[in-house]
């Protein structure tokens, strides 16, 4: 099959995994107890809604959830491949199951995701790791059911073929509560930025057929989901690899008729690809949240070309320009990669100096990461570990103040905001997005969770805003 190709996996083959969903259950209700499973995902949301899939399964078998690896019968970690750290903190989780399977060899342990899918990392598993019974990678995601059946009758398995092509339907999600569903609209990524690993592990694009995405947005919105996240690893290229499907502004449009949904939003947008056609989506459509991440990466053009992403400062900022022209009070958030091989500090520079220029909400940034078998890895590096850390200290410094003085400016407006559950600090205290996608922290009855509240901010800091309900009894929509 080449690489480009897409393959639906057939109707047959998801009732085949079906059946071992079914045999797995009568299987596991022989421990006499419902069967618990413990499932850690690290990176993007893609990969959180691939473990939304796997649990969804789970949950099929008869499994329930627990949050300790010791109280687990099954023990799975959705692995990310973008990071080092990531992958070190799985190697580190991974050694320390070693105990637990000692005492008891009956559990299972998997891990699956984008580092199975590099050939390095499931190789050192399978000769140093022998506690690991089950590795699979993202285009074996939909076999679980087949491959854990042949891990209880016995033997380890390893399933890493790069399939890439697979689209495949009729998974039960475990979604995670209400009020936030993701729906992924496409799979893979063609555009080989240098530093990144994704195209090789993730394979080339595919997209879903509306039909399919659209129905999944109609189930999720009757399951009381108010706020449908669209995900894909370049969301513009929706339907490129297809010839009469919609196009992304098209599908957007339409998601936006599904009724009940009351907020859509994207990820992830490549700032080269976005069209005239999705900015004036976002601007006429009322349940498009006036949110957009535009990974910029580095304010330099030497480095944009080194990275291969395909654009220039300029162009990038004629973008932005003319997102802000279409809706002049978006919320703007980036990816910033300090220390990209060949970054010297006069590069830098310019990275701050973007900073300044678009003085975005939020930025998420990263000292780079060496990723083998990507171009980047065999680049040279300009910088010392030490000057990165330096300047990466410095931009947060120039963020995190621009952060702040752009949270300030909400202070005494009334925001609308989704109110998610409660806050991580208080149980009195609720915590919830604008349209913006800002966090919102304020007191409030847990009953609310779900609901479209009007809040006034009260106050700010870098990374959110407080404030307190206002004209309740109306606030309900
Ligand atoms: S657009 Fe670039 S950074 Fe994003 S997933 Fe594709 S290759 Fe990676």
């Amino acid at each position: 099959m080449s690489e480009r190709e897409t393959r639906v996996i057939s109707d047959e083959e998801m009732n085949r995994q079906g059946e071992y969903i079914l045999k797995l259950r009568e299987r596991f209700s022989a421990i006499g107890r419902q069967p618990a499973a413990f499932v850690e995902t690290y990176g993007c949301q893609q990969n959180s809604s691939d473990s939304e899939r796997i649990k969804g399964m789970l949950s099929d078998m008869g499994f329930g959830f627990c949050d300790k690896p010791k109280d687990a019968d099954l023990i799975l970690y959705n692995t990310c491949a973008v990071r080092e750290n990531a992958e070190l903190r799985v190697f580190g989780n991974l050694g320390a199951l070693k105990i637990i399977k000692r005492k008891r060899p009956e559990v299972i342990i998997a891990v699956c995701g984008c580092m199975m899918q590099q050939e390095h990392i499931a190789k050192r598993i399978k000769e140093k790791y022998r506690h690991v019974d089950l590795v699979f990678g993202t285009h074996a995601l939909y076999r679980f059911p087949q491959l854990l059946d042949k891990v209880v009758s016995g033997g380890r398995v390893f399933d890493t073929e790069n399939e890439s092509g697979a689209v495949y339907e009729n998974i039960n999600s475990r979604r995670d509560p209400i009020p936030l569903a993701k729906v992924p609209i496409m799979y893979g990524c063609n555009n080989f930025c240098t530093y990144c690993i994704v195209p090789y592990v993730r394979g080339r694009e595919r997209s879903r057929s509306a039909e399919s995405i659209l129905a999944e947005v109609r189930d999720v919105a009757e399951q009381g989901y108010k706020e449908v996240m669209l995900l894909g690893q370049n969301v513009n290229s929706y339907g490129n690899d297809k010839d009469s499907e919609m196009s992304f502004a098209q599908l957007l449009r339409e998601v936006c008729r599904v009724d009940g949904i009351e907020r859509v939003r994207f990820m992830t947008s490549h700032p080269k690809d976005i069209s005239d056609e999705v900015i004036a989506a976002m601007a006429e459509e009322d349940k498009i949240c006036k949110q957009l991440h535009l990974p910029v990466q580095s304010g330099s053009d030497r480095i944009l070309k080194l990275m291969n992403r395909r654009y220039t400062r300029e162009k990038y900022l004629e973008t932005v320009k003319k997102v802000r022209e279409a809706m002049p009070d978006i919320v703007l958030t980036t990816d910033i990669i300090v220390g990209f091989p060949g970054e010297t500090n006069e590069d830098f520079e310019e990275t701050l100096s973007i900073l300044r220029e678009v003085e975005y909400d939020t930025i998420f940034s990263f000292i780079y990461s060496k990723r083998v078998g990507t171009p980047a890895a065999d680049m040279e590096d300009c910088l010392t570990d030490e000057e990165k850390h330096m300047n990466f200290d410095r931009m947060l410094e120039v963020q995190n103040e621009i952060s702040k003085r752009k949270n300030m400016a909400y202070e005494g407006t009334v925001q609308t905001v989704l109110v998610e559950g409660a806050s991580k600090t208080s149980e009195e205290t609720l915590t919830g997005r604008t349209e913006g996608g800002k966090v919102v922290n304020f007191a409030g009855d847990r009953s609310l969770v779900g609901e479209m509240v009007d809040v006034k901010i009260t106050s700010a800091q870098t990374w959110s805003l407080f404030g307190e309900i206002v004209y309740q009894e109306n606030a309900l929509r």
